[in-house]
């Protein structure tokens, strides 16, 4: 490969449209990362998706390796969700009452789901999360939270909270307007750093309600935990009266119909739902044991309620994505994945470049790093971020679409195809000659 960079795109009607966004909303978006703060040139407008390919404004075709940020696990415009969805729809949108529909996906992921026995959906990822916390916190009567640095957990209050140079610390927020007093009910401390969760454990005695961590970290980098760690957590909150809360928002039927409670075979509290659980349709749910879940209203004490949670038309796209992945997808998308993923790192390592890919499942980073692991966000380069922003731009030039940030990890869907996957790595290997 030449080492040259490829000539930009045209970006001339996203350049128009997002102009206009900038009229309407607050930095031209309706959530932050969309905005193409950390790499090259403005946001591309998506006019549509098929299969692993989306297009933009301008006409490029793009390779996509968001894939919505994880949801379109059978890729853009499946048929089968499609179809579920355009029957929903012939029905009305929204009734606020019960449908068949929500029985008929709650009893596709609780049948066949060791690790929780009741569900509730909800319409984020976010929302499934702040009222897990809630069910934590009502059941058993303590007010503390620990969660880890680098674990991202939608944007509620208690939990947009980051953490400060000190082995635990706690209170400062990442976000103007959340108060301090409620930051101060969550205790930050890193990843994979057993004596930081004994501490926090023993400074804040009887005060924890839960621990909650992501399946797998994968919102600052792909931070993969040992199983022994994890087991740690489960050991250390029984012992202490506190919940073992699983955000599987990216993990849950991403790694296996079961998540990451089956990949480190580990039994959480409560396990939180977004992203896959509605095919593309804002979805989210939490779920736990019957007992847990009795603490939840009508029947409990813990308040929870949403106008459109349960909506049939995400019901039914949910019902038929994940039907298609409990038919059998996962052992040809994870190895799919993962001949990609040691494609990529044999010919890096063969290049002598400084450059990991990290990968669970059908999810991969690409880190510039020569560390064999990366297991909590502190041991990530922030100067590494340049270079992925070079690579991003030539992928782009290339006709391959990356999330718009070194942090954020890559999607494999099944509408990847193996040629896909090849023009993928080529293009790859190109733009990383143009790095290094
Ligand atoms: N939890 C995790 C692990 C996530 O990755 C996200 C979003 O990326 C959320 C929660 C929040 O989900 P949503 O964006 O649907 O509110």
């Amino acid at each position: 490969f030449s080492g040259q960079s490829k000539p930009d795109i045209s970006r001339e009607k996203s350049t128009q449209l997002y102009e206009k966004a900038k009229q309407y909303f607050p930095g031209g978006v309706n959530s932050p990362v969309r905005a193409f703060k950390s790499v090259h040139g403005v946001p591309l407008f998506i006019e549509k998706g098929d299969g692993c390919l989306i297009w933009d404004a301008d006409g490029n075709e793009f390779i996509d390796f968001c894939c919505s940020w994880g949801p379109l696990i059978l890729g853009h415009n499946n048929e089968k969700v499609r179809e579920s969805v355009t029957a929903a729809l012939q029905n009305g949108l929204s009734f606020g009452a019960p449908t068949a529909l929500e029985n008929e996906l709650a009893e596709l992921i609780l049948k066949n789901n060791r690790f929780i026995e009741k569900i509730r959906f909800v319409s984020s990822g976010t929302e499934a999360v702040m009222s897990a916390i809630r069910l934590a916190r009502g059941y058993t009567n303590k007010d503390k939270i620990i969660k880890f640095e680098g674990c991202y957990h939608g944007h509620s209050d208690s939990l947009l909270v980051k953490a400060g140079s000190g082995l635990v610390t706690f209170g400062e927020t990442s976000s103007a307007g959340v108060p301090k007093s409620f930051a101060e009910e969550t205790i930050v401390i890193p990843l994979n750093d057993r004596k930081a969760v004994e501490e926090a454990f023993s400074q804040f005695k009887d005060q924890v309600a839960a621990v909650i961590i992501e399946g797998i970290p994968a919102n600052n980098g792909l931070l993969i935990q040992e199983k022994e760690y994890v087991h740690f957590l489960r050991e250390i909150t029984q012992q202490n009266n506190a919940l073992l809360i699983f955000d599987e928002v990216i993990t849950g039927f991403r790694l296996g119909f079961e998540g990451a409670a089956a990949y480190y075979d580990v039994q959480p509290d409560i396990i939180t739902y977004g992203k896959i659980i509605g095919g593309g349709m804002p979805v989210g749910a939490y779920g736990a044991s019957n007992e847990i879940m009795s603490r939840i209203s009508p029947d409990g004490n813990v308040y929870q309620a949403g106008t459109l949670s349960g909506n049939p038309i995400a019901m039914a796209a949910g019902i038929a994505q994940l039907s298609v992945l409990k038919s059998g997808v996962y052992k040809s998308l994870n190895s799919k994945a993962l001949a990609f993923v040691e494609a990529l790192q044999r010919y890096v390592s063969a290049k002598n470049y400084k450059v990991k890919i990290f990968s669970a499942g059908s999810i991969f980073w690409i880190a510039f790093t020569d560390k064999e692991h990366i297991r909590a966000a502190s041991e990530i380069d922030p100067q590494s971020m340049e270079k992925y922003k070079v690579m991003h731009r030539e992928l782009l030039n290339r006709g391959i679409y990356f999330g718009p940030s070194g942090y954020e990890v890559g999607f494999v869907s099944n509408a990847h195809t193996k040629t896909d996957l090849e023009k993928a790595k080529r293009a790859i290997f190109e733009s990383l000659e143009v790095v290094f």
